[in-house]
Order: C-alpha cells, then structure tokens, then sequence
C-alpha cells in the first residue's frame, strides 16, 4: 500500500488522480489533500478518501462550515509545514504556479517520490531540482505531464548515450488552423477550446498560444539531461503519440494511447508495475484516425522561440519566462490584456532582467517575485 499527498486536488489533474485512486483503492491510499480555495470539494474528496491532513491557501472555515474532517492548514502554517505533516510515500505536485517549489525541494530532500505534473516548477527550478536529485540518490523523480510521462517510458532500460534526441509531440492547440493574422480578433472561447486534452485554463491558454510546448521542452532538457537542442517539437495533431525518442541507430521508440491523463498519472503512482485499467482507456487502433506529423510554426507562435531562447539562455531565464507567462496568462484571463500582447509582454520581461547563472531556492523565488512584478507592471500600462 503505498500513501500520496496531492497538491492541488480540487483541479483538472488532482480530480482524475482521485479517479485512479478510487480504482485502486487497494494499492493506495490518501493522506493528503491541497488546494487553494476551493473548500466545498476539498472538504467532499477529503471525506471520500479519507484524509488526514488537508491543505486550503484560504477558505478554512469555509472547509469546517462544510464539515471537511482531518487536520486543517492554511497559509499560516503554510504548504511546506502541511506536506512536511503528511509524509506521505508519493508527493503529486498539481497544484498551479511556483508554490509547490518548497515542498517538491523538501520530499526529495526526504528521499521520496514526487509525481510531478506541475511544469512550471520543472521550468523555474530545473537546475536546483537536478542537483537535489543528484545529492539524494533514493528520491525519485516521475512526470505525470503526458509527453514526458511517454519519454520516460520510451528510455526504460537505456542509457542516455544511445539516445540521439527527443521528439516531443504537440496537438497544435486549438489555434493549429487559424491564420495569425485573425488571432487579434479571437474570443475566449476560441482560444480556451482545445481540440484533444481537458485541463485548467492556464494550460489551454499556453496550448494555444504553443508556451506550453515551450515550457515542455524546458521540462525534457531537466528531466531527461539532454541539451535542448536535442528536444524537438513535432505537431502531431491527433494526439496519439504521446511522444519518442530516436536512438542514435536510427530507432524510433514511441508510447501511445487514448487522451486521457488517468494514464500518465496512473503510471507515476503505479511504476514500476502496471496497474489494469478498463477497456474505455485502452487505444483501438481499427477505429483511430491515421496519424500524421509535421513541424510546428514557429513564426506562427513566438512563444515556443522565447521558450527555447530562454532553455539556451538557462540560468535564471527560464523561471523569467515561466513567472512572466504565468502573469501575463492570467491578465489575459481576466480581459486586461489582448492575446496577442503574451508573447510581447513575456518577451519584454525577458529582455529587462539581470540573467544569473546558478541561482539556489531563494533566488530562484526572489527571481520569480521580481517577474511577476514585472510583468503586472507591464499588462496595467497596456
Ligand atoms: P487547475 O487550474 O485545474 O488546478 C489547479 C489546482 O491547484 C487547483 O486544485 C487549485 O486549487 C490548486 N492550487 C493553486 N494554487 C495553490 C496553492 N498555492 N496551494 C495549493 N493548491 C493550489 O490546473 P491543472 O490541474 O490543469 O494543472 C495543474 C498543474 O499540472 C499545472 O502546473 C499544469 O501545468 C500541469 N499539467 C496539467 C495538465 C492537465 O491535463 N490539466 C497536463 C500536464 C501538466 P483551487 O481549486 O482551490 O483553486
Ligand atoms: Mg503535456
């Protein structure tokens, strides 16, 4: 029975881990659950699953008024201290944005497994994340996102020396088809109504305007110890291909399989064993569509450039371009700024910040406060 931890619980991938810890309640159990506000569900999954402990960033007395049961914290003792309490086998870091940071840093410290969806700390912290890795050895580190979860899987069994570059699939986003010219004039909708994958709304909006790709290359190179060179982005728009690796003999290795995060999520709780699933996740290749591939528009969507700018850059740059992202997204939700400004916007923070080569944890979120501001400065004089 192995016991997890889920930060971020109440959204679009904390809501399908609950899923598969329902259907293998047998393998593993919950001791945590973290989220920001959302008491009402916190309080129904923490019941359901039996919670000890329970993390909500503000809303606590909402959380008791609902009759949610275990321990309760809240901003005050803060999320290291809760994550800290559980200590659970497995930390699922889903919660949004750079926050989970200190606890990620702190369960490997601990020796322990970290199912990490969250990318945005992957971009921010790669280079720290990879020396605490390295100076505890028994910690492991298992993406959830579903590209990496397919690498991950592809190089099992083989050295890195053999490997010739990673192919990172992407769908296209929902903005694939539609000229850039007509981009200035598209509504939410349009942009929130991805094509292939269901997730919360700051990855819909970076899928469209291809910064998730970007972030995700970021994300191969720490994970995977390649130069980002070697990480390729292929747009694969029917989303079977989860992604590959080309081997240095000219062997591709793939993973593939239905649209549907239960699977990558699955194997970060379950690995190295493989957990049965039901027939609707299973892929039926006689009625798939056939699958094509072709390279992404990078004049089409700036995004991915800066991205990989910033990978080449390393250093402090690529937690510039996730904090400034993640800013810049959220203005855009909230109306303040057109969709075409993101990659302006990003760019501009980019191109004003002092790059620091090695930056540790304090850095990295002194860095990260820094863009932010930077960034909200930037969207309110639009
Ligand atoms: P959602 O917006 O759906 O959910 C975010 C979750 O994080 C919510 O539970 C939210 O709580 C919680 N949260 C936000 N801030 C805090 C905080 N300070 N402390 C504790 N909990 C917090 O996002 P997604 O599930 O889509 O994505 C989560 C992460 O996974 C992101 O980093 C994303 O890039 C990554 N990811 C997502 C994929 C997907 O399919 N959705 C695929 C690959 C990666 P509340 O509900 O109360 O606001
Ligand atoms: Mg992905």
């Amino acid at each position: 029975m192995r016991t997890l931890t889920i930060l971020g619980s109440t959204g679009s991938i904390g809501r399908n881990a609950l899923e598969v810890v329902r259907a293998h309640r047998d393998r593993i159990r919950v001791k945590g659950l973290a989220a920001a506000s959302n008491a009402a569900l916190l309080a129904e999954q923490a019941r359901e699953f039996g919670a000890e402990s329970v993390y909500l960033k503000s809303g606590a007395s909402d959380y008791l008024q609902a009759g949610g049961p275990g321990k309760v914290f809240s901003s005050a003792e803060g999320l290291d201290s809760f994550v800290e309490a559980c200590d659970a086998d497995i930390l699922l870091a889903a919660a949004s944005g750079t926050e989970s940071l200190g606890p990620v840093v702190a369960a490997i410290r601990r020796g322990r497994r970290v199912a990490v969806a969250n990318k945005e700390v992957l971009v921010a912290a790669g280079g720290l994340i990879v020396d605490e890795l390295e100076r505890h050895p028994s910690a492991e580190l298992i993406p959830v996102d579903s590209e990496h979860s397919a690498i991950f899987q592809c190089l099992e069994g083989h050295d890195l020396d053999g490997v010739e570059r990673i192919l990172l699939t992407s769908s296209g986003g929902p903005l694939k088809d539609v000229p850039p010219e007509l981009f200035g004039g598209l509504t939410k909708d349009q942009v929130l109504n991805h094509p292939r994958w269901k997730m919360g709304p700051k990855i819909t909006v970076d899928s469209a305007t291809l910064m998730n790709k970007g972030l995700e290359v970021i994300e191969a190179a720490v994970l995977f110890g390649l130069p980002v060179e070697r990480v390729d982005v292929l747009v694969h728009p029917e989303a079977v291909v989860h992604s590959m690796v080309e081997m240095r003999d000219g062997s591709v290795l793939a993973q593939l399989g239905v649209t549907d995060m239960r699977l990558p999520i699955q194997y970060a709780l379950s690995h190295p064993d493989r957990w049965t699933v039901p027939p609707v996740l299973r892929y039926d290749f006689r009625s798939g569509p056939a699958l094509r591939f072709e390279a992404p528009d990078t004049r089409k969507f700036p995004c991915l450039q800066l991205a990989y700018a910033a990978a080449r850059r390393s250093g402090s740059a690529p937690c510039v371009l996730s904090a400034a992202d993640e800013v810049a997204v959220g203005a855009y939700l909230q109306d303040r700024i057109a969709f075409t400004d993101i990659p302006r916007v990003i760019e501009r923070v980019l191109s004003s910040h002092r790059h620091e080569e090695r930056p540790g944890l304090q850095d990295i979120l002194r860095i990260h406060g820094w863009a932010s501001e930077e960034t909200r400065r930037l969207c309110e004089a639009h």
